[in-house]
């Protein structure tokens, strides 16, 4: 089956401007995929040219397994769905009308059947009726799912799902990802919050105007950072090179504070066991060997350059 969205050497200039540069990767069908970077990175942008909303400058797409021309882009659209950050709601209706209002401008048959799977999807069917300028930020952000999710998309782009929502309503949109994800809904979901990229997604690309790296977070932790073992003892280990030296997988160690010390090891699965062995046969107080834990903020940060300005060519 092809690949949910396909992007190849994808740019896009605004005048002497370089929103997106020679940008490629796929995602897979039924994948969570997290796009991060920081502001004016070039994921808005990217999401539209995805979108058929802006044509890009250069490369090639597909999206939904359809190649992106401008011919193709009315069947693009009816396999995909665009939740912008705002929702984009008319507040003097209710909820039930606004649904009812994209469900006609989508031209969708079966459109009460379609409103009311809709509704249940975000668990909003008992407010159909309320107004949708007097619900919450983050009752307004599910009926902007719900509507996002009128034309049952095989690819759902959410742009800061989150954006502004307290921690409770920011879950109640986790769980509804997550749902979706059951379903088997392909989510393209650019976010600035590395936690929640962290645990919604399958994958993340971290893009600042290039893609600076795309892979699992695991994948991205070995990648960026080398592996670490960090070992505490309860008192200092007499003679440490002499328990440490020429361990299989261990390539260094040094002290991290009076009875702490860091091992660059090149494999944890290996290292780690051996470690162990050491310190037992030395006859070390062992408080903890752990694996130095590295966050998808800290692989962010390791990538994105603070210094240099985004959208330069
Ligand atoms: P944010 O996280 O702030 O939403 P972003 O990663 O989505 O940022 P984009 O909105 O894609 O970034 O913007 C990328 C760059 O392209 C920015 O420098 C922006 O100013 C520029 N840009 C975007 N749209 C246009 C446009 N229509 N005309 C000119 N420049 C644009």
């Amino acid at each position: 089956m092809s690949a949910a969205v396909q992007v190849s050497h994808l740019s896009k200039r605004f005048g002497d401007r370089s929103a997106v540069a020679d940008v490629s990767f796929t995602v897979d069908r039924g994948e969570v995929f997290g796009f991060l970077g920081p502001n004016g990175a070039g994921k808005t942008t990217t999401v539209r040219i995805l979108g058929t909303l802006i044509a890009p400058s250069s490369g090639t797409a597909s999206v939904a397994g359809i190649p992106l021309e401008p011919a193709n882009g009315p069947e693009i659209r009816r396999r995909i769905a665009i939740m912008p950050e705002a929702p984009g709601l008319y507040l003097r209706l209710s909820v039930a009308e606004n649904l009812e209002y994209f469900a006609g401008l989508y031209g969708l048959k079966r459109p009460r059947d379609r409103i009311a799977a809709a509704l249940a999807a975000v668990s909003l069917a008992d407010r159909a009726g309320e107004r949708c300028g007097a619900l919450s930020k983050g009752l307004r952000q599910r009926v902007g799912l719900a509507r996002a999710l009128l034309n049952e998309p095989e690819v759902l782009f959410l742009d800061e799902p989150t954006s502004g929502l307290d921690p409770v309503a920011a879950r109640d949109v986790h769980d509804l990802i997550d749902g979706l994800r059951r379903q088997g809904v392909t989510i393209f979901l650019t976010t600035h919050r590395l936690a929640e990229a962290e645990r919604l997604c399958d994958r993340v690309a971290i893009m600042q105007t290039t893609l600076r790296t795309v892979g699992r977070t695991d994948e991205l932790r070995d990648r960026v950072f080398s592996k670490a073992l960090t070992v505490t003892t309860a008192a200092p280990l007499p003679d440490p090179e002499r328990v440490f030296a020429g361990l299989p997988a261990v390539d260094g160690w040094r002290a991290d504070g009076t009875a702490g010390y860091a091992l660059a090891v090149s494999d944890l699965a290996v290292a780690a066991p051996a470690v162990t062995r050491a310190l037992v046969a030395a006859e070390a107080d062992v408080l903890s060997i752990t694996p130095a834990q590295h966050s998808l903020e800290d692989i962010y940060l390791q990538l994105i350059d603070n210094n240099e300005p985004a959208g330069r060519s």
